[in-house]
């Protein structure tokens, strides 16, 4: 197998991981130090982080039996293919979408079956129908907004995969803060629906490695049968509870985010760039004039590190640009401009 890369190079300006270009707030921080003091060291910590769980349940209105916690959305994603995929079993992705979906559905032993997007990077339910019909997945993957095109899936298109699957369907919203929708209302008893989400983002905190579930209480039940006991150490916990309190702060940030995209996506129109609707915290791009590689040699060259997705199958000439602060967005309009030119 091939491992997961995300590639690191040095520059001044870093818009290519999607994080929060701002640290989290001083109040965050010096909590966070406050709290590390009071923490039982030499004691395991609390298994079912019944505490973080019942306020993170709070934020979407559910009880804590609901939600499950992990070492970023990552080790949730994966605790959920260790649990329902494996072996003899196959997960469906939409293809292109965050690699890792694919990656850990492999390493749990399952087969993959990927279905492709149109062209605009959309879902023609006819191909969401084609294959779930052929391969029955016992895990159905959908991202919104999308990594790495942006792009949200309309609430529809949920509707017509849980018509089409009696298997898991995970949508992962990873992204879901900056979108116009969640799925995290659909998530009902009678339904194998999960959403998934992550501190790695709004929150400012991938240091930490902080995400959680929202899905029935008979499905999180499984969960922690299944991951490791004593995954989620007593400090995260702390600091996830810390983190929490500060969701005023946090939806501050949001809006300056979704600002700037909107900004950036309006340049974009007046550059010699292709891109795509965005709703998330980043946004797909394609130079007209120059390889993708070309670009993004030139913005490093210029010290501006964004991913290059342009070798990557069905995202030929493709760049996405992490949204920063207004500073940092400006740097890198101004070095785009300079390479790619005017429409
Ligand atoms: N899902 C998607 C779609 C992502 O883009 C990412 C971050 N790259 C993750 C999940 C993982 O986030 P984390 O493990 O930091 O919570």
């Amino acid at each position: 197998m091939e491992g997961y890369h995300s590639p690191q190079v040095e520059a001044r300006v870093r818009l290519n991981t999607n994080e929060s270009p701002f640290p989290p707030p001083a109040s965050f921080r010096a909590e966070v130090a406050r709290l590390a003091e009071g923490v039982d060291w030499n004691r395991y910590p609390d298994r079912g982080a019944a505490r973080l769980r019942e306020k993170i349940g709070e934020l979407h209105g559910v009880g804590p039996e609901q939600i499950f916690v992990a070492n970023g959305s990552n080790e949730v994603l994966q605790t959920v293919l260790l649990t329902f995929a494996g072996a003899g079993r196959s997960v469906a992705t939409f293809e292109p979408t965050y690699q890792l979906h694919a990656h850990l559905a492999r390493v749990s032993g399952a087969t993959v079956v990927e279905g492709e997007r149109n062209a605009d990077f959309t879902l023609d339910p006819a191909e969401v129908e084609r294959v779930l019909t052929a391969a029955h997945p016992a895990v159905t993957f959908l991202c919104t907004p999308n990594n790495p095109t942006g792009c949200e899936e309309p609430p529809e298109i949920l509707d017509i995969v849980a018509a089409l699957t009696s298997g898991l369907i995970v949508v992962d919203e990873a992204y879901g803060q900056f979108a116009s929708w969640s799925a995290a209302g659909r998530v009902a008893d009678d339904a194998a629906i999960v959403v998934s989400r992550t501190f790695s983002k709004t929150w400012a905190m991938a240091a930490a490695r902080l995400g959680y579930l929202v899905a029935p209480a008979w499905l999180v039940a499984e969960l922690d049968k299944v991951v490791l006991p004593y995954h989620l150490d007593a400090f995260k916990q702390a600091a996830g509870l810390a983190a929490v309190a500060h969701v005023a702060e946090m939806d501050e940030r949001v809006a300056m985010i979704v600002a700037e995209r909107e900004r950036i996506a309006a340049r974009f129109d007046e550059l010699a760039v292709d891109h795509w609707p965005s709703g998330a915290n980043f946004v797909l791009f394609r130079p007209q004039t120059h390889t993708g590689r070309q670009v993004w040699r030139g913005l490093l060259d210029r010290s501006v590190l964004v991913r290059d997705c342009s070798g990557w199958p069905r995202l030929a000439g493709c760049l996405r640009v992490t949204v920063g602060t207004a500073e940092e967005n400006n740097i890198f309009l101004e070095a785009l401009a300079a390479i790619v030119g005017s429409r």
